[in-house]
């Protein structure tokens, strides 16, 4: 299946879900039931998360030329939690 854009004049963009080499050049709006016409979009490429840009980006730098560091990272401390004011009423060791 393959997801195929349309651009109705009245109610705008929509899309549509067909076998892969099936789509119309003209189709029938959800909103208007108005033919409209095919619009034709890159291939998943604007429908990327930028987060997931960035680490597919990272996963093909790294798999040619691994990153080098000179040291290990530092660990990250969380925050201590706010005291609970029920643990006042706790017995002392
Ligand atoms: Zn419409």
């Amino acid at each position: 299946m393959a997801t195929y854009a349309y651009q109705c004049a009245d109610c705008g963009p929509f899309e549509v879900r067909r076998p892969i080499g099936t789509a119309e050049p003209r189709a029938e709006c959800a909103g208007c039931g108005a033919p409209a016409p095919r619009v034709f979009t890159p291939p998943l490429l604007a429908r990327t998360p930028p987060a997931k840009a960035r680490a597919l980006r990272a996963q093909e730098a790294s798999a040619h030329e691994p990153r080098v560091v000179d040291g290990v990272p530092p660990a990250e401390r969380r925050p201590a939690p706010p005291p609970d004011p029920r643990w006042a009423g706790l017995p002392r060791p």
